[in-house]
């Protein structure tokens, strides 16, 4: 007879990127690939120190199972966090703590998802979302952005010209991968429309604090009279990505499902990590941390984005994200974004190829840049490498 995998498992390949960016790992390679933080600014003494007391004060209560929802202290600072921040009104109680923001994609997929169910995102999206979510066997209908976030027009277009939507994926702040955000009146003429035609949307944040300049827009969540909003976070990039921890907000009769989801995935999120977090949110003050990053990224993004105007060819595009991890460039026709980074790679810099940000369109003329993981001078040398490459292409 032999082994048979679920149909859904037919569509997980490794991707040829993937392979081709392994070799990034060297140490001579400038990676402007991947989503790192800067792991200089990782709070590891006062994380030790607030491991300890976690360990000294409830050890035992640290390392035993607990409840699906989470660590009741962390429930409560991300209700007023996200209150304060994004304008997101949601109590403890609905706020569930999940392995990861990732964790947080695939259940809201598991929750909504079946077999041939249209699922609307922004045209490049989150590729990991695009995996997330792939699993649940869905199809994609991409709907265009510009620099003021999705076009409303086109998704009124589609809405009124499809069958059901199920779901739609959106990440308004410091998209990845463009680095775009949303401006406040798309925010708002979305969320009419969302609820005028009462879809479930998934508002994914991980990036809106890491912002350099400007005020933080108010979140679509915080638009949304009939709690159709899910809106999804973490700690990932404003303390550390390796604890795992993010977390969803969202609307009772979607939170007790997503727990049951929950439940049935891990029980619960790491209660150690959970109360170490808390510890940690308890003794020190995380917004002067998140300011130390913010001032650490924006002086990369400077580098990044004037390294690329002084030296890319005029025809050359690329966003001017004001925070997060991002800038996405645009080459001209003609140009093969993973043919470049082949040449590149001869010259030991790296970046993500745009195709795999796009469920269906086949746009190999894009690509990702990362800026957070590389201090200036690399930042400069390696958007000079690149800089050639394009020059010598054709
Ligand atoms: N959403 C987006 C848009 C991301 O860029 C990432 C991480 N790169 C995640 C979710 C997942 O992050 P984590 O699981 O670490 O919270």
């Amino acid at each position: 007879m032999g082994v048979a995998f679920a149909s859904r498992v037919e569509l997980l390949k490794a991707s040829e990127i993937r392979e081709i960016l392994k070799i990034t790992v060297r140490p001579e390679v400038i990676s402007f690939a991947g989503g790192l933080p800067a792991p200089e600014v990782f709070p590891v003494e006062e994380l030790k120190q607030a491991a300890i007391r976690v360990l000294d004060e409830s050890g035992s209560q640290a390392l035993q199972y607990s409840t699906t929802e989470g660590y009741e202290p962390l429930r409560r600072h991300i209700s007023r966090r996200i209150e304060a921040k994004f304008a997101v009104k949601t109590a403890p109680e609905n706020i569930l703590i999940t392995s990861g923001s990732q964790q947080a994609l695939d259940f809201v997929g598991k929750l909504f998802l079946d077999a041939g169910d249209v699922v609307l995102c922004e045209s490049p999206t989150y590729l990991a979302a695009i995996s997330a979510f792939r699993t649940y066997l869905p199809k994609f209908i991409e709907v265009p952005t510009d620099d003021d976030g999705m076009v409303i027009e086109e998704l009124a277009k589609i809405l009124r010209s499809t069958g059901r939507v199920k779901l739609i994926y959106v990440i308004p702040d410091f998209q990845n991968p463009t680095g775009r955000t949303w401006s406040v009146e798309r925010r708002r003429q979305f969320a009419e429309l969302i609820q005028e035609f009462e879809i479930p949307v998934v508002e994914d944040n991980p990036y809106g604090e890491l912002r350099f300049e400007g005020v933080i827009p108010p979140s679509i969540k915080s638009f949304d009279a009939k709690g159709l909003v899910i809106f999804v976070s973490t700690f990932s990039k404003i303390f550390c990505p390796g604890m795992r921890i993010g977390w969803i907000a969202a609307a009772e009769n979607f939170f007790e499902k997503l727990v049951l989801i929950k439940q049935g995935a891990d029980l619960h999120t790491s209660s150690i990590s959970q109360q170490e977090i808390a510890k940690y949110l308890e003794l020190f003050d995380i917004d002067a941390h998140v300011q130390k990053i913010i001032e650490v990224y924006r002086r990369r993004r400077d580098a990044m984005l004037g390294s690329i105007d002084a030296l890319f060819p005029a025809d050359v595009r690329h966003t001017y994200p004001q925070g997060g991890l991002f800038t996405w460039v645009e080459l001209p026709a003609g140009y093969k974004s993973v043919e470049l980074l082949k040449r590149c790679l001869e010259r030991n810099v790296a970046f993500v190829p745009g195709d795999p940000f796009f469920p269906n369109n086949q746009i190999d003329n894009t690509l990702r840049l990362n800026f957070s993981n590389m201090p200036e001078e690399r930042i400069c040398e390696g958007i000079g490498r690149m800089a050639q490459v394009i020059k010598e292409y054709k």
